[in-house]
């Protein structure tokens, strides 16, 4: 392997030459106790910089044993440290030169902690960071000074600060170790406790801003504190004996006035089922890792959907058991999205009133009389969710300030005051029982899983030609281009990053390109994806190692596999 002095020469050589020059520095080079290797040198000034690699073998980090196992734990480290060295590398990044020049960058995990690619953490305790370097120049010439100043002394500099256990505190270390154990730990508790979420006393579910999935900060914040007949103790790993509000299997209610709090909870809770930083305020608020946020969504395309548990008998007579569109509307947007989940295995539906649509929430006595059920193709909510939860497993949590027909079929009702859960279950069945809605149950035939659905390969083209791997590009936060074809995701809540909207993009690549035969149902296709990065890690999605990539569940891969315009869909 070239070491540090040829790579001084090589750079000082180039120095004044045309830009594609800088290929030579392509390869691996060794450089004090770590490998830096060049994976792809960008073609001028102006292009994606270059990107890059740096490598340390265990004994060269020097990170404590204890903080890299179980897995749980390297990946909280993990998260720590691709922070510290995007933060780092973005203080020493200043631009030199023509376009991006100078420019070093890696992108930082948000306030979930994902399992991602920007920095790898093995089993002994090497890290890998991977992060993308401007190579600098003077219109199209090669600034080979400065290139020898960025990789020989800046970026030595910021390895020693970021990428070395000794630059850490011990007990740094171990928080984002221990917390992440602990979230882990606290999900996989619910089973056996009979719930499907937890949110811990004290915890902060309050954001910033709108734009900002930092916690609210100031003396306006109110803590979490669990209603007392819903409170329940946990024994986790590290922090010990904790208590929160556990909410339990079956339908809940969460209701209150406007502003009190609501969508905030069931936000925290959409969020509950990935891990979170420590400091975010809701390391421990966690949700069933199979919970799915269900919304309206109009204008999206369905392909090939079962809607008739919700949807049937709509004018023209066009059937809802097979239902295509380009341009769902706000009700059968919701009940595809819902339809879907339950197809891709969802535990747990989560509903805002917020981003529903009323008519697939509810009908109440009034509108029954006024429009018989012959004129109404939508069997709402209210009269499928408890056959939800009692035929098909499935729970739901549903934000619902405005309608008190839902009072009827929750098990459990959560009211919001002030940012304060109260429990009002039992005054709840006593309204139930002193204001009969008078309203009929619509639903006629029972509720049965959605069959599966066989995705057809001559659908959707993520690039054209015969290379097997197409770069998806992200635009915006969350919409994904492939191919010729713009993948709208904004209505995906539980993408949390860029990153991860990036893996569910290759992801989706290697289901059209590999597994897509017309023989295997969807479930079966999320299965062997899941199967892939169990195995192979995030790096089975493309053929070169990069840094941009986070992990994701099957439900987001579903989802924007179902919103593909080209997917072609055969009932099995
Ligand atoms: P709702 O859905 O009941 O109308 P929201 O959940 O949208 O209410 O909350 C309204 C506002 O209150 C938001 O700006 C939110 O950030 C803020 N908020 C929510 N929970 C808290 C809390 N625990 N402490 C302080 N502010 C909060
Ligand atoms: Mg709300």
């Amino acid at each position: 392997m070239r070491d540090e002095a040829e790579l001084r020469t090589v750079l000082s050589r180039l120095d004044g030459r045309g830009y594609p020059a800088y290929r030579e520095i392509q390869g691996s080079w060794r450089i004090r106790d770590w490998v830096l290797s060049v994976d792809h040198v960008q073609g001028d000034p102006f292009a994606p910089p270059s990107r890059v690699r740096v490598r340390l073998e265990g004994r060269a980090v020097g990170l404590p044993r204890e903080v890299l196992h179980p897995a749980s734990r390297r990946v909280g480290v993990a998260c720590l440290l691709a922070r510290t060295f995007a933060a780092g590398a973005a203080e020493v990044s200043r631009r030199r030169g023509t376009g991006r020049g100078g420019e070093i960058q890696m992108e930082a995990p948000g306030q979930e902690v994902l399992a991602q690619t920007a920095v790898l953490v093995g089993e002994d305790g090497a890290v890998e960071a991977r992060f993308t370097v401007g190579l600098p120049a003077e219109g199209r010439r090669v600034l080979g000074r400065d290139a020898v100043r960025i990789f020989l002394d800046e970026l030595p500099a910021l390895v020693d600060r970021t990428l070395r256990g000794r630059a850490y505190d011990l007990d740094e270390l171990r928080r984002h170790a221990h917390t992440n154990e602990d979230a882990e730990a606290l999900r996989g508790a619910l089973e056996g406790l009979g719930l499907v979420a937890f949110v811990a006393d004290g915890a902060v579910l309050p954001r910033k801003s709108g734009v900002s999935q930092e916690p609210l900060e100031g003396p306006k914040v109110v803590p979490f504190v669990s209603p007392r007949t819903l409170r329940v103790e946990v024994e986790l790993p590290h922090a010990g004996r904790i208590t929160g509000m556990g909410i339990p299997r079956g339908v809940t209610l969460v209701v209150g006035g406007g502003y009190h709090g609501k969508s905030t909870l069931l936000r925290a809770l959409e969020r509950g089922v990935y891990n979170h930083r420590p400091g975010d305020g809701r390391e421990q608020v966690v949700a069933d890792a199979g919970a799915v946020k269900i919304r309206a969504e109009d204008g999206r395309s369905v392909q090939g959907v079962d809607l008739s548990p919700f949807i049937r008998g709509l004018p023209g007579g066009e059937s809802t058991r097979f239902f295509c569109t380009p341009n769902a509307s706000g009700s059968t947007s919701q009940a595809a999205n819902l339809v879907e989940a339950l197809e891709a295995g969802a535990r747990l539906l989560l509903v805002d009133e917020d981003t529903a649509a009323t008519n697939l929430m509810i009908r109440d006595r009034r509108m029954q009389a006024l429009v018989p059920k012959e004129c109404e193709p939508i069997t709402p909510l209210v009269d499928r969710i408890r056959a939800l939860y009692e035929d098909l497993g499935v729970s739901s949590v549903v934000v619902l300030g405005g309608s008190g027909d839902y009072l009827d079929v929750a098990d459990t009702v959560i009211a919001m005051e002030a940012y304060r859960p109260r429990d009002l279950t039992v005054k709840a069945r006593e309204v139930a029982r002193s204001f009969p809605t008078g309203r009929w149950v619509e639903a006629a035939e029972p509720l049965r899983r959605p069959s599966p659905r066989i995705p057809l390969p001559q659908g959707p083209r993520p690039g054209e030609g015969r290379r097997r791997w197409v770069r998806v590009q992200i635009r915006g936060r969350r919409t994904l281009v492939l191919g010729d074809e713009e993948l709208d995701l904004s209505s995906v809540e539980q993408i949390v990053s860029p990153s991860q909207a990036r893996a569910i993009g290759q992801a989706l690549v290697l289901v059209v390109r590999e597994l897509l035969d017309g023989r295997t149902p969807l479930p079966v296709l999320l299965d062997r994806v899941e199967e892939a990065v169990a195995q192979g890690g995030l790096d089975v999605l493309d053929v070169v190692p990069r840094g941009d990539l986070a992990a994701f569940r099957r439900f987001e891969l579903a989802a924007a596999l179902n919103r593909l315009r080209s997917l072609r869909i055969r009932q099995a």
